[in-house]
């Protein structure tokens, strides 16, 4: 079967609990744009027990069709049954494009069912655009158009790699949460359903799950906070009372770059940057955080950007809106101080 009879953009539509995830809309988002330069449409697969519900809200953000694969065993998310069930939507539909979210389910799952279908996968994208591979015209190499760019950041982030498949199909990539952005709700919108069943054996269902034990919380995911303030090694372990009294005081949450993680002054998952979550709130405070390159990462795309530092030089005043350079351990309790009486 020759390439050129893949067609469509699919997308993986993460949902978890019968709850779509926002990563789901995201990549829809961007499978729009790329269906609209390769003049094709967009498809969801839907995985998960009696997940047809969920059909409506993907059409309104973009899906044309939506193949969806509905059976009891996939309730919840478990790597073979939902590595057949994917594979086998892949190895019956031929998409050209196959566009997974880099959650933990889709780290997990990306890998697997590239190996399956015997095609390549680039993880972690931060950029996908349609284009010509490779980039420049090179003697004796055949330059391929309409090809998939797959750009991710590569050796700790001091370099932007970018990654084509021009000769298996589909191209596939896992996408980076929070870096793709959802297109305005199309009421009304209806998708195509087709409901496949790829047929589960024994041997795709080996795993069996005792007992799930969720984490609970009560503090909102940093991904959906409107107002971060982010703080890095120059708060100290201490400092982040201080952060949370200002957080408290604005209604946003407290965030953190990656050396408050490895000191172990604060948990993993309000960790910002390359290795982190990606952030896009409307104000980002960064406070004693230096702006390493794999920390900007995660945050440049906010809208406004507030840094407090006390050495000018500090790189992360290049990519600040507003900057205060000072002593933080004065400048916070000042400010907490002002808000709280405004
Ligand atoms: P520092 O760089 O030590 O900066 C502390 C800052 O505080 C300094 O600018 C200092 O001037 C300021 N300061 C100190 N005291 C005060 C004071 N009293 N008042 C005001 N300012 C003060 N980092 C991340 O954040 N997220 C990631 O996801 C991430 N991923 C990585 C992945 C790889 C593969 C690698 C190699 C690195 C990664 N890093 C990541 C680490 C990154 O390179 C930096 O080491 C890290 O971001 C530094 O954290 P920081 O800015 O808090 O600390």
């Amino acid at each position: 079967m020759g390439l050129e009879e893949y067609r469509g953009v699919y997308v993986f539509a993460q949902q978890v609990d019968n709850e779509l995830s926002g990563i789901a809309f995201e990549l829809l988002g961007k499978a729009k744009d790329l269906a609209k330069d390769l003049d094709t449409d967009v498809t969801a697969v839907l995985v998960g027990s009696d997940v047809k519900g969920l059909v409506d809200d993907l059409a309104k953000y973009g899906a044309d069709k939506v193949i969806v694969v509905d059976d009891p065993e996939l309730k919840e998310y478990r790597t073979e049954p939902y590595t057949h069930a994917l594979a086998s939507v892949i190895n019956e539909y031929k998409p050209e494009i196959m566009l997974v979210g880099a959650t933990a389910i889709g780290r997990d799952l990306g890998p697997r069912v590239s190996a399956r279908v015997q095609t390549g996968l680039t993880a972690d994208c931060t950029v996908l655009e349609i284009g010509d591979f490779p980039l420049r015209a090179i003697p004796g190499k055949e330059q391929k158009h309409n090809q998939l760019l797959m750009t991710r950041p590569a050796f700790g982030g001091n370099t932007i790699a970018t990654i084509a498949c021009p000769d298996n199909r589909p191209q596939m990539a896992t996408v980076r949460p929070g870096v793709m952005q959802k297109i305005d709700p199309i009421e009304g919108a209806k998708a195509e359903v087709i409901e496949y069943n790829p047929g589960f054996t024994p041997d795709n269902k080996y795993v069996e799950i005792m007992d799930i034990v969720k984490s609970v919380t009560d503090t909102v995911d940093i991904m959906d906070a409107k107002i971060l303030v982010s703080g890095g090694r120059g708060v100290g372990e201490e400092g982040f009372g201080m952060l949370k009294e200002l957080a408290e005081v604005l209604g946003g949450e407290v965030s953190c770059s990656r050396a408050v993680v490895d000191n172990g002054w604060q948990p993993r998952d309000i960790q910002v940057g390359q290795t982190g979550k990606t952030v896009r709130p409307n104000v980002y405070f960064a406070i004693g955080i230096s702006g390493a390159i794999q920390h900007v990462a995660g945050m440049e795309e906010s809208d406004i950007i507030v840094a407090i530092n006390k050495d000018e030089t500090a790189p992360i005043f290049d990519v600040a809106d507003y900057g205060i350079v000072g002593d933080l351990n004065k400048i916070v309790p000042a400010l907490t101080e002002k808000l709280r009486a405004v």
